[in-house]
């Protein structure tokens, strides 16, 4: 029996809205987003909105919620939160398994509204399953969906046209939403934690968003693109915010969300607001390595932080600036001398491989990085994570235009890379498989084609066995088959001219 505090129970209510994580409970409950929309649709009287989760709890019924085990399929509306290509099929197995058609044209019921950050890069592939998506940042999505539901009527008509809605039979050019001001974002005091049992992925931890958004707009960077521009909250709201948090919800421990944490006396005071006046942990999920100076590396030391995680994503300089991932060598190292000096045990570090542009010499060079970061006093065991993902082209950044490299081309570099890098007990390799970069790319660019391909396996259960039965009955063969099929079909990639003369700019430079 999972015990939570700030459950929300409600007994009058007029329209039940189910917001679903095709993920795990750990993941969800690590996920601002979960708590912003858990907390803000409760706020309307008329709705009573309840968590479903794709590994707890389920029934014979197929998904049930975690407030009153309620079927799925028993809820008027249901939002998905999708923030990674690899859920979708969950999102689609989670509807079949509780026998709700995923076939949107077929379906009378529940209404399904889809949104998050690869949702609104590339729509097409929910464009047969999702009734409704989000495309933007919620604050200005979710109200106007939540009040067509309300209104009742015909919802789809109701929201069509709006900016940041997407109605897959109304289509036509969708602006995407975002907030202006920062300071407006939904900010959930309360969160929903576990009492016992579970632990999020930062642990117990008060999530606070710091920013949207980052400036140096990385070629290949999804969140760049998406959560442009780059905006801030106000410092005094932040630390009122996290003060008040962290009491009500009597944890010990804050996260900071943003993908771009300033580097600048914004956050050495708020790191010093958070370790020093209050006496919390601190964790920062992603960090630039510019912004790791002493004094902040300090702080997060101070807070409770072992590990160093930075993103150099190749090992060779120039190409690395040539991403608009403007770091030196000299930094890298600078930052990790400065960590282990303070104390810091191990460093995560990740690379990229499969890049555009990308020679056998750009492989070693990663090989060179790491050797080099070992010697800085990273020699206990597993103190150099090192995780190596094969490059995915996103749509709406420039990337877009990239292809991947053949399977079989992905899986020789990863060879080699493994072949290196590995046996040395101080370094732990990870990484996205070729297969799964393959798959996670025709999501990511795919038009509404691959929707159909997501039916079929969903319909057969979620693992890669059950994709290859799906793969026999559109007679793909292989994984270079199934790229070619689907990949860079989205009519988005033909409509930002804009991002190709980024793209071509990037091929055209000298490296
Ligand atoms: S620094 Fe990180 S968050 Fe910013 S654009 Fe580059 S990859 Fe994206």
């Amino acid at each position: 029996m999972l015990r939570e505090s700030n459950v929300i129970y409600k007994k009058r209510y007029s329209l039940s809205v189910a917001i679903a994580y095709p993920s795990l409970y750990n993941v969800a409950i690590s996920t601002l987003s979960f708590h912003m929309l858990y907390f803000k649709l409760n706020e309307y009287s008329e709705v009573y909105a309840e968590r479903v989760v794709y590994d707890k709890p389920s029934s014979g019924n197929g998904f049930v919620s975690i407030e009153t085990s309620k079927p799925l399929s028993k809820f008027d509306a249901i939002f998905f939160s999708v923030h990674y290509e690899l859920d979708y099929v969950r999102l689609v197995r989670m509807l079949i398994s509780s026998n709700i058609e995923p076939r949107r044209r077929k379906r009378r019921k529940p209404l399904i509204i889809v949104g998050g950050p690869c949702v609104t890069s590339n729509p097409y592939p929910l464009f047969k399953i999702a009734n409704v998506i989000g495309v933007g940042e919620m604050e200005g999505i979710v109200p106007e969906v939540i009040e067509a539901l309300i209104k009742g009527g015909e919802v789809e008509d109701e929201l069509a046209g709006k900016r940041g809605i997407l109605i897959p039979d109304h289509i036509g050019k969708v602006e995407r939403y975002w907030l202006k001001d920062l300071n407006n974002a939904w900010s959930p005091t309360l969160h929903v934690l576990p009492k016992e049992g579970y632990e999020g992925i930062y642990g117990r931890a008060f999530l606070a968003e710091v920013s949207r958004g980052c400036t140096n707009m990385c070629l290949f960077c999804l969140l760049a693109y998406h959560f442009c521009p780059e905006r801030r909250k106000d410092l005094a709201k932040l630390k009122r915010e996290i003060e008040r948090g962290v009491e009500l919800n009597d944890v010990k421990s804050v996260a900071l969300i943003s993908s771009n944490y300033p580097s600048d006396s914004y956050g050495i005071d708020l790191l010093n607001f958070i370790v020093r006046d209050l006496g919390l942990n601190i964790s920062i999920p992603s960090i630039r390595i510019e912004a790791l100076n002493e004094s902040v590396l300090e702080l997060l030391r101070e807070g409770g932080q072992r590990i160093v995680t930075i993103a150099p994503e190749t090992g060779n300089e120039g190409l690395r600036f040539l991403l608009n991932k403007k770091v030196r060598d000299e930094e890298i190292f600078t930052v990790l001398k400065n960590a282990r000096k303070l104390g810091f045990r191990a460093v995560k570090m990740y690379f990229m491989y499969g890049l555009p542009r990308e020679g056998k010499e750009d492989l070693d060079s990663i090989i060179s990085l790491v050797k080099k970061v070992k010697k800085l006093g990273f020699n206990d065991r597993n103190s150099i994570r090192i995780s190596i993902n094969p490059f995915i082209s996103k749509t709406g950044t420039p990337f877009q235009f990239a292809d991947l490299d053949s399977y079989e081309e992905l899986l020789l570099k990863r060879k080699y890379l493994y072949e290196r890098l590995s046996g040395d007990p101080s370094i732990r390799l990870s990484g996205y498989s070729p297969r799964d970069a393959i798959i996670q790319a025709i999501i990511s660019t795919g038009n509404e084609e691959v929707g159909d391909l997501l039916i079929s396996w969903a319909s057969f259960g979620t693992g890669i066995g059950n994709l290859r039965k799906a793969m026999k009955t559109y007679g793909i063969k292989n994984w270079n088959e199934l790229y070619g099929r689907y990949a860079k079909k989205s009519p988005l990639i033909t409509k930002f001219p804009r991002l190709e003369k980024v793209w071509n700019d990037f091929l055209s430079k000298e490296l």
